[in-house]
């Protein structure tokens, strides 16, 4: 006889996150080709789980959330930044470190250099850190190619991961991450290869989901933001904006009345633009990674934000140069500790808010009859442990469309 679910998760403390953390104490959950069929209390069960479902989980108390979504990273490169990292502590400047080789330009030149086959091997690793810290959705971005073959063979190698791990990823095209070093003082040349040829051919070969630009005064300029994200909106492609990191030059806003889906880091925004944005559904997403590294003393103005109801995500960033860390988790600490963020909206950060932050919050993000049944499930016996400790992993299974995954 066929059962009325393919599994069920009895006997645990629920955390939906959809506006808070939505503690369902002694709760259940079930599940019916991938996807919640129903939740509720133990005693609002109808029957033996096991004559209800397939499969049948006792959580044993444990907390289960849903799976983790990191909106924000740079995860796919070849080598790392460890001897800028030293050169930096011995006290030589960043522009001496570039002379030396390093920078952003070291990376570019590894991942050119590197094999489709070893920027695979190498991202790999990565990944699997990740997936271990819990989470279940990754956005990656390109943007160490920085021409065309080589941006190519960065989403290529996103398309792998995808394939070979399970965890559902959101794909972002950042050609215009920096000038390459061919296109030196040619920057709007660089931009019209980008507009005129890279999203075009990624619009129409469907590499990629959404386009980010990285709005700074070292990268891109307003003006040749605007015509990148008019680009990017003509060919059906999502914006999203790394922004007001190290000042503001208004690509928050400009990023914002293109609808964007996010914009990122933000430590340099202003009230009248918070004020803006909040007008619009583009999610503040927030990079404490990226702070932390750099030691950066202006941090995002976070009462803002929340005073003006603007969602909050939160991210790894995981790249080489400035917040090379896996661990979603650590971020959640990062974020309560340098951002002032509650335990709770630290988790709403990485759950319900980053779903919205790609665009997927109608399938992934929190716990909800029809949602996608990815879940992870922690040997915890209240959320808020996730984001106080701080170098342990409690995570105990991760669940991805309803299926029981090893980790
Ligand atoms: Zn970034």
């Amino acid at each position: 006889m066929t059962k009325k679910w393919d599994a069920i998760w009895t006997n645990g403390t629920i955390v939906t996150c959809e506006n808070s953390y939505g503690l369902q104490k002694n709760g259940c959950i079930a599940v019916k080709n991938g996807k919640i069929a129903w939740m509720g209390a133990m005693h609002e069960l109808q029957g033996d789980p096991k004559e209800l479902a397939s499969e049948h989980h006792d959580l044993l108390r444990r907390c289960l959330t849903p799976g983790l979504i990191d909106c924000h990273t740079h995860v796919v490169y070849a080598g790392n930044r460890a001897k800028d990292f030293e050169l930096r502590l011995q006290g030589y400047t960043y522009e001496e470190i570039a002379r030396q080789g390093g920078g952003i330009r070291s990376t570019v030149l590894a991942t050119r250099n590197a094999s489709e086959d070893e920027l695979y091997e190498q991202s790999s690793k990565r990944i699997r850190a990740m997936i271990q810290a819990g989470v279940t959705t990754l956005e990656i971005k390109s943007g160490y190619g920085l021409d065309w073959q080589n941006e190519l063979k960065m989403l290529r190698v996103v398309k792998r991961i995808e394939e070979k791990f399970p965890i559902t990823i959101y794909k972002t095209f950042l050609g215009a991450h920096a000038i390459p070093p061919e296109y030196e003082g040619k920057n709007d040349a660089y931009v019209d290869v980008i507009c005129n040829q890279m999203i075009p051919e990624i619009a129409r070969a469907k590499l990629a989901d959404a386009v980010d630009v990285f709005c700074e005064k070292i990268a891109f300029n307003i003006a040749q933001t605007e015509r990148i994200f008019q680009t990017a909106k003509h060919f059906g492609l999502a914006i999203k904006c790394h922004a007001e990191q190290l000042s503001h030059l208004g690509g928050a806003l400009l990023a914002a009345n293109y609808q964007a889906l996010s914009v990122d880091h933000l430590e340099y925004v202003t009230n009248e633009d918070i004020e803006k944005i909040a007008k619009t559904k583009t999610v503040a997403v927030l990079l404490p990674g990226a702070f932390y590294f750099l030691r950066e003393k202006k941090p995002p103005p976070v009462d803002l934000l929340k005073h003006h109801q603007v969602p909050i995500a939160l991210a790894t960033d995981c790249n080489p140069g400035t917040s090379p860390l896996t661990s979603i988790l650590l971020i959640l600490n990062m974020a309560c500790i340098q951002f002032l963020l509650t335990p709770e909206e630290a988790l709403l950060g990485v759950t319900h808010n980053a779903a919205k932050a790609l665009g997927m919050d109608k399938t992934h993000g929190t716990l909800a009859v029809g949602k996608v049944a990815d879940f992870a499930i922690w040997d915890i016996d209240h959320p808020n442990e996730l984001s106080y400790s701080i170098g342990q992993n409690r995570l105990h299974r991760l669940v991805r469309g309803g299926i029981s995954q090893e980790i």
